[in-house]
């Protein structure tokens, strides 16, 4: 079981200006959100050049982890200590309004900043892999093989703290202006959702093989 966050405050760089009824700063709901991605988006400046890099990640308490080869920009600047902002975004819907001006989407973002942790410990590190892909699917860990010594090597781990984070939630119809009522066009919500698709086995798998409880697995812990 995923260990739960600490209640947050916002901070100066946290403190939703634009639209502020739309942020949450609740642990719980920034815990929720992250939870269900499965994309980050980590961006850095390195030499006055903004990178934005997306990539797979897992929560683990207070803390976000990403993981990959040490030769990874991202991964280099993470251990580098060079400040982060990684957010994370789930699209809930388009909002169809009336006008052009108030078209919008549905969604559920999280905005982090924070500085890289490089994880040493080879236990912490085994520990962060093994919930890496149980993110794929719940208890995946326990049936494919464990990296190796030298894919441990090769495999980079930086934790980044959730102590400064923020969520920002957009829900409902298109807020459209009362004038606008009367424009004869549909207006309104496509809602969108990730679904999992027939499981396509791998070359080679024997046909007695099942595939693994992966919807199941995924509507429970990871949808947009
Ligand atoms: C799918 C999607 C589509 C969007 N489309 C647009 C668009 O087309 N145009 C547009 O202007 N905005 C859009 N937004 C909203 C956008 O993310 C910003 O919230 C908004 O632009 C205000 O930016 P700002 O820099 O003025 O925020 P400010 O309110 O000044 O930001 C201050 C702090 O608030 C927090 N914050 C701001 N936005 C978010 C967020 N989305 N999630 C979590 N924390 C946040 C951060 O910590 C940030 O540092 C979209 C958001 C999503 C998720």
């Amino acid at each position: 079981m995923i260990p739960a966050m600490t209640p947050l405050a916002p901070s100066e760089r946290t403190r939703v200006h634009r639209l502020p009824q739309r942020a949450d700063y609740d642990a719980r709901t920034i815990a929720a959100i992250l939870d269900r991605g499965f994309v980050a988006h980590v961006g850095f400046v390195i030499g006055g050049q903004p990178v934005v890099i997306p990539t797979t990640y897992v929560r683990l308490g207070d803390e976000l982890f990403v993981h990959g080869s040490p030769r990874s920009g991202m991964l280099r600047a993470a251990s580098d200590r060079i400040p982060l902002c990684v957010t994370v975004t789930l699209l809930d819907g388009l909002v169809l309004a009336r006008s052009a001006f108030h078209h919008s989407m549905n969604y559920r973002s999280v905005v982090v900043f924070g500085e890289g942790r490089l994880v040493d410990a080879a236990d912490e590190k085994r520990a962060v892999l093994e919930q890496l892909v149980n993110r794929f699917v719940r208890g995946r860990a326990e049936v494919v093989r464990a990296p190796n010594e030298i894919e441990l090597k090769a495999t980079s781990v930086i934790a980044v703290s959730l102590t400064e984070a923020s969520a920002k939630i957009r829900t409902g119809p298109p807020l459209d202006d009362a004038e606008d009522l009367v424009v004869p066009c549909w207006a309104g919500v496509l809602p969108l959702r990730t679904s999992v698709l027939a499981a396509e086995p791998a070359p080679g798998v024997s046909a007695d093989r099942e595939p693994p409880e992966i919807a199941a697995g995924l509507l429970e812990g990871a949808t947009g």
